[in-house]
């Protein structure tokens, strides 16, 4: 019979982003369903007992199996080259759960100085407290990666491209040393997506999505997914399952029909992107530009080995510190000035006093992260009028 949802391993990605996952009704729908339901019924006493017992496959309850959730976790799954999928109720959630699934206290993770200002959070604080140990060290440095990982090592947790610099770390390389000192590799790949970067075909373990980002691409809800192997996944699943961060059917289907525009959406993002670096490296009042589409970026020929394309979200600096990064920010009338980003909206934000504004001195310093450092996540408006927009501002300070 005709199946045009059937999963065909030959697909290229931009199919399966449209096709995968969505396993047709009996109504015989074209889009994909969403199912508001929090349980399932049965037709009897006996199936309800197999269903609960594991003896029989089916739905149970929405806190862990619900259809629209799995048809975002299989179309998730296979764009990653995954074997399984587990969304989760936010990005944060699914570093969380995956943390709690493989680590016990004793064990110690080793992650990029780098990271999200949450997960730094989350590691340092709240895995502090259950006796899980957080070791940092510099992105690209591979050397420093061997060194700080001990015997009770688990976990490498890496955020490649970092934000707001866009470095990045030689994935194939560092899972090579994961899995000879007995560790796992787990790459948040939130800024590239695997439309650009397909982590678990370079050796990754695991790979962690904040889907509020370009997953949804369209900033309108919040969630997120791990994808891995079955026998980590089935893992993290028990603990979404009992613990309860699990993405509700509403949000996983506005991420399903985010995906279907992904591969042209990161396209047209990176496009837009790398115009504005070129014109920001050019402009008088901008001392440096930090994206890894630039030939004058340190890892710029390892990013075009590994990735298919630099992203969209870029740093660059102006001299006059605070004060002149405030005017730029302050003088756009379209950008909006807010921390999101991975949206078709261009956004601009002082990482120094918004998103890294927890930082101590010190750690800012090391991170890279100056007074006079602005980032923007690259939307789809027009580029004449992205630059037009950031010029109204720069030309002022020069
Ligand atoms: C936003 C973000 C997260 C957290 O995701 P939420 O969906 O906001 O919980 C994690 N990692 C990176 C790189 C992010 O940008």
């Amino acid at each position: 019979m005709h199946d045009d949802t059937n999963l065909d391993a030959d697909w290229a990605l931009e199919t399966l982003a449209i096709r995968a996952g969505h396993h047709r009704t009996h109504e015989q729908e074209h889009g994909e369903p969403i199912f508001p339901t929090s349980s399932f019924v049965y037709g009897s006493a006996a199936e309800a007992a197999r269903k609960f017992g594991g003896e029989e496959p089916g739905n149970i309850y929405s806190r862990f199996t619900n259809p629209t959730v799995r048809t975002f976790e299989q179309r998730l799954a296979s764009l990653e080259g995954g074997e399984r999928c587990v969304a989760t109720s936010s990005g944060m959630a699914a570093i969380l759960s995956t943390v709690i699934a493989l680590l016990s206290a004793g064990d110690e993770i080793v992650a990029s100085r780098s990271l999200f200002g949450s997960t730094v959070s989350l590691f340092d604080k709240y895995f502090g407290k259950l006796g899980i140990v957080t070791h940092y060290v510099e992105l690209s440095d591979l050397t420093a990666w061997e060194a700080a990982i001990t015997p009770r090592t688990r976990l490498l947790f890496a955020e490649t491209p970092s934000n707001p610099l866009a470095e990045v770390v030689d994935i194939a390389a560092l899972a090579e040393i994961a899995h000879r000192r007995g560790a796992l590799l787990a790459i948040d790949n939130c800024f590239l997506t695997p439309a650009l970067q397909r982590p678990l075909s370079l050796g990754a373990d695991l790979v962690i999505h904040s889907a509020t980002k370009y997953l949804d691409g369209q900033g309108r809800t919040v969630g997120g997914a791990v994808v891995g192997r079955h026998q980590e996944l089935e893992e993290v699943f028990g603990v979404v399952r009992t613990c309860g961060p699990c993405l509700s059917p509403f949000n996983a289907w506005v991420f399903t029909k985010g995906l279907e525009t992904l591969s042209l959406r990161m396209r047209a993002h990176c496009d837009n992107a790398q115009m504005l670096a070129e014109w920001l490296q050019e402009h008088p009042a901008v001392t440096q530009v930090h994206y890894s589409g630039l030939p004058g970026h340190p890892q710029h020929a390892l990013a075009g080995r590994q990735q298919l394309g630099f992203g969209a979200v870029l740093g660059f600096e102006v001299s006059g510190g605070r004060e002149a990064a405030w005017s730029v920010i302050d003088a756009t009338r379209m950008l909006s000035i807010t921390g999101n980003l991975g949206d078709v909206k261009s956004t601009i934000t002082h990482p120094a006093t918004t998103t890294h504004g927890r930082l101590s001195d010190a750690q800012k310093e090391a991170a890279g992260i100056g007074e006079g450092l602005i980032r923007v996540s690259v939307g789809l408006e027009a580029f004449g009028d992205i630059r037009a927009d950031l010029a109204r501002g720069l030309d002022a300070l020069t």
